[in-house]
């Protein structure tokens, strides 16, 4: 893990840039305007997360592809395994946005969800 980081927010608007660093009995935070930002910089620097956008095949459809994103971001060292179920994911149009095309993937507790509708043939 590194011990230390300076990172930009990505929680609101604002952006604030915040340094923090991993001291014995916790972390010195600076930079952040509130609370929100003190969380987002633990958890980048502690355990990392990302929300995956990508595409998944799409049969019975005009479209070859829809495109797809996970609900919620999750854990950096688990997208290339993600992205590995989805490529050998397929579904059958009629796809609406919002739909679940895996559910609680690779046990995340998180779902990959259609980004566009996919209308069939
Ligand atoms: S630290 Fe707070 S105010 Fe600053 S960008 Fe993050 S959420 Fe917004």
């Amino acid at each position: 893990m590194n011990e230390a980081k300076t990172l930009t927010c990505i929680v609101c608007p604002i952006g604030c840039t915040i340094d923090i660093k991993k001291e014995n009995n916790g972390f010195m935070i600076n930079g952040n305007k509130c609370k929100r930002g003190e969380k987002y910089a633990i958890e980048e620097l502690t355990a990392p997360k990302r929300i995956v956008t990508t595409t998944v095949k799409v049969n019975n459809s005009v479209h070859p592809v829809v495109s797809v994103k996970t609900s919620e971001p999750v854990p950096k060292e688990k997208i290339f395994d993600i992205m590995e179920v989805i490529s050998n994911t397929e579904v059958t149009a009629p796809v609406k946005i919002g739909d679940i095309i895996v559910k609680d993937i690779l046990d995340t507790g998180v779902d990959i969800v259609a980004t566009r509708n996919a209308k069939e043939i």
